[in-house]
This record gives C-alpha cells, structure tokens and sequence, in this order.
C-alpha cells in the first residue's frame, strides 16, 4: 500500500490554505509542469504497480480502462493522459492521483447498481483532475509544511499497516488528525460535480444516477456493513450538494440506459474473487436458488468463475455452457471457457478455443493472454513470438507482452532479443535503471545481428538520456 503514502501526503492539505484558489486554468500559478507531473506519475504508478493490492486481471483492467477513456474523452482533456486502476479494496472509494491518475476500489464497482452509478463517480473523479485540483493544493505548499505532512501520513500508514506497533495508539491519534484534511474543499466538490455530471451526460449515460448514486451512499451507511463509505471522508456528501446536482439532472434530457455486458460480468468477477473460493461459490448459487437477479448470464458467469477458483472444473464447465448456450456471445465468456479448459488439462480444445474466440474478437487481451500462455506452456514458441508481435501494435504499451516474448526468447536460446524485451518490460514498468541493465546484457550477448545491435544501441542511447534528465 506504499502508493497510498503518496495519495495521503498530496492530499494533506489545510481547507484553510486551499482558500483563494488561483483562477481556473491559470497554470502559471501551479507548481507542477507538464514534466513534474509526468515523473510523478510515473512514480506512483511504479508504487501502485508493485502493490500486492493492485487488481491485476487483464479483463478487470480493461474494462475499467474503456470506461475511464470513454468518459475521458467527453471531458475536454486529452483522455490518453490519464491511467485508470482498479484496487482490491472491498470498502466503496475512488480517488484522483496527481498525473490524472484515477484509482477506483473493488468494492465501488461491485456496489454500483448500474454502469451509470459507476460512471458518475469516475467522472466526478475526472472533475478533480480537469479542474486541477490536486495542482492547486500542491502549489500552495511550502516545503517545510511537505515535511511534517509527510511524517504524519507515514505515520498514519505504520499503524494502519500494523496496529500492535509500539506507539501506534499515538500514531493512530496522529493519523485521525490527518484524516480531517482529507477533505477537498466544499468549492472543489461542487466543481467536480458540475464537470463530471457534464461528463456523464456527454458520454451517453444515464445522469439521474448521479444523485441517486450520492444519496444512497449518504443515507445508506447501514447498508454498506457499517462504516460510512470511505468516498464520503474524502467527498464529504452533504444534502445540499446532493439536491445542487438533482437540479442540474432535471435540466438535462431524460435517457434510458442499459448497462454493458462487460459492466455486469466485471461485478460477477469481482465478487467471484472476494473470499475463500467455496464461499463464493455459495454466494452465486443462494443468489441463482433465490431467483435474486435482473441479469441472470452475469450470476452464472460469476459461478463459473468461483467453481474454477474452487477446482470444481465439471461444475464450472456446466455453467460455461448454459452461457454458451442461453447468452449472447461475449468475448469475457470466450475467455472463460480457454481458461477453462487449460485446467482441465484439455491443451489441443483449448488452443481451438482460443482461436475461434480471437477470430471473432481479435483483440481481447483476456484471450490474447490466455492463447500466449498456453503457447508457452505447449513449447510453440515461434507461434507464441508471431501471436505477441502481431498483437503487440495494437497493445504497444502492454510489458506483459514483452514479458511472454522474453520467455520465448530465453527458451529459444536467443539472448539479445531475450534481454531486449525484458528491458522494454522493465521500461514500460517505470523501472529505467533495470531497463538500461538489460539493454546493456542484450548488447554483450553476442548473438545478434548488425541489425539488432544497432536497434538496442541506439534504444540505450535514448532511455540513458531519460535517466540524465535533471530531477525537480
Ligand atoms: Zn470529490
């Protein structure tokens, strides 16, 4: 949870020094340029990559991703700039990071009733970002008050992280002081309100979920197993607010929205994930016994996923079928029923379904990822080396990618390229200093071509100069 350190001390901030907010888009008052932002960012995302609390499920991540582009791209911002995560975290939150980071909670998917729902709290999320808010409260810091806040915040994280810590109590009182800072201020909310519901809007969805969304967090703290949504410590929710974006809503048209499949099998997936894989597996059936559902593909599917983590691979195969059989075609089941018959140890079907699945959804990392594994584990590994390289355009950025090729490489004996795509990894993982290490075996191994060498040379040449480019 170290990035949670960083969130922690950037938001650290007074409300009372928050007062007197530059102009909006008056970026000559902010502290941060456009490099700043870009190393910060790829510091944390250094951090949130190397947690152990990072979701890192290729479909959980994707879907998040295309929605978090989709509502980006109404925002008026560049929607490559920002990065979307999903955190295993089963209390109801989102929060912007400074670089247009955005990181949504497990729990806050699973406890949206609609796509919309979710949607309104990325977008109010993406408010923060567009109206830099973040950038604000950081320019109005001076250095010594970046110290103290930078102890307290540890000192919230050691008790958090371990409460029988001698001294913790006091750290824990510490730490409740902080928390009231938390706050963005009542103007920053009321912006981001404002900002995401046009987001919604734009973006096709529903935007009555928006204040429905807030005030069910607000009056719902019971219902949410007892602590109030930790959304509402950082966002505090006041009914003034809640009626402020209810007006806005009945200014705009009024729009039926139907939530995507994808939206309905993430949820499933992500509450196939929580707990022991035999609870989960009684969660789905009680819900399917008690015909407790709008969407019943989603419950089954979440089933299947649950009974494959619990090993019962004839039961999960069963609800593979009816899926097959009774919902529409979805790449996410496609990706299941490979998955699936990889651990029944069915190599040859589940190469045919990888296949199939990948001619009707040609790029679908779920089984991208599933056909390249399985190409590994077979020893195909010129097939696996061609697969990657063709996917690898439209993925450019994927290390996992370079990864699959790096092992590929190494099992072929080829030691260039093996250590050029473990260095492009590294890179695409934040990690310049291992990246160049890499490069610099890759050059030493003495088996590539004129070619090969020159195209390492010079890509070591490029990433030493990034190192060399002088810190803040
Ligand atoms: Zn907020």
């Amino acid at each position: 949870m170290k990035f949670v350190y960083l969130f922690l001390l950037l938001l650290c901030v007074p409300n009372a020094l928050a007062d007197g907010l530059p102009d909006l888009g008056d970026s000559s008052q902010l502290a941060l340029t456009a490099q700043d932002e870009r190393r910060i960012g790829e510091e944390i995302m250094r951090d949130v990559n190397a947690s152990g609390d990072v979701i890192k499920d290729i479909e959980v991540v994707d879907y998040l991703q295309n929605l978090g582009y989709r509502l980006a791209a109404n925002s008026g911002d560049a929607p490559q700039k920002f990065t979307f995560f999903v955190v295993q975290d089963p209390s109801i939150n989102a929060f912007a990071l400074p670089a247009s980071i955005i990181g949504v909670h497990s729990g806050l998917i699973m406890a949206s009733s609609s796509e919309s729902e979710l949607a309104s709290v990325i977008s109010h999320e993406i408010g923060h970002v567009t109206q830099h808010h973040i950038a604000r409260m950081i320019a109005q810091q001076k250095q010594d008050a970046w110290q103290s806040f930078a102890a307290m915040a540890f000192a919230l994280l050691a008790a958090r992280s371990n409460p029988q810590l001698a001294g913790a109590s006091m750290q824990a009182a510490q730490a409740g002081a902080i928390q009231k800072q938390l706050d963005y201020t009542r103007e920053h909310e009321r912006e981001a309100d404002r900002v995401g519901l046009q987001i919604l809007s734009q973006a096709g969805f529903d935007t009555r979920a928006m204040p429905a969304f807030f005030d069910k967090l607000m009056k719902g703290t019971r219902f949410y197993e007892g602590s109030a949504p930790a959304f509402l410590r950082t966002h505090p929710l006041t009914t003034e607010r809640i009626a402020d974006v209810r007006n806005r809503v009945e200014q705009l048209p009024y729009r039926q929205v139907t939530d995507s499949p994808e939206f309905n099998y993430t949820r499933a997936k992500l509450r196939a994930m929580v707990g022991n894989p035999n609870q989960a597996v009684q969660w789905f059936q009680s819900i399917l016994n008690d015909k407790k559902y709008v969407d019943e593909a989603a419950q089954r599917y979440g089933l299947a996923v649950a009974y494959l983590r619990a090993n019962k691979l004839e039961s999960a195969r069963e609800e593979v079928a009816w899926l097959r059989n009774k919902a529409p075609r979805n790449p996410m089941i496609e990706t299941l029923a490979g998955n699936l018959l990889v651990a029944m140890g069915n190599e040859r079907q589940a190469e045919a379904q990888f296949k199939q699945g990948l001619a009707a959804y040609p790029n679908h990392r779920g089984l991208i990822y599933g056909y390249g594994e399985l190409l590994l584990a077979t020893g195909q590994l010129d097939a696996a080396v061609k697969l990657i390289t063709d996917k690898q355009q439209a993925y450019p950025d994927d290390p996992y990618f370079y990864e699959l090729k790096s092992q590929a490489y190494t099992r072929l004996g080829k030691n260039l390229l093996r250590h050029q795509a473990q260095g492009e990894a590294y890179y695409l993982r934040y990690n310049l200093p291992a990246a160049i290490e890499q490069m610099e075996i890759a050059l030493r191994s003495g088996d590539g071509n004129f070619y090969e060498m020159s195209g390492v040379e010079a890509r070591l040449k490029q990433m030493r100069s990034m190192l060399a480019e002088p810190k803040r």
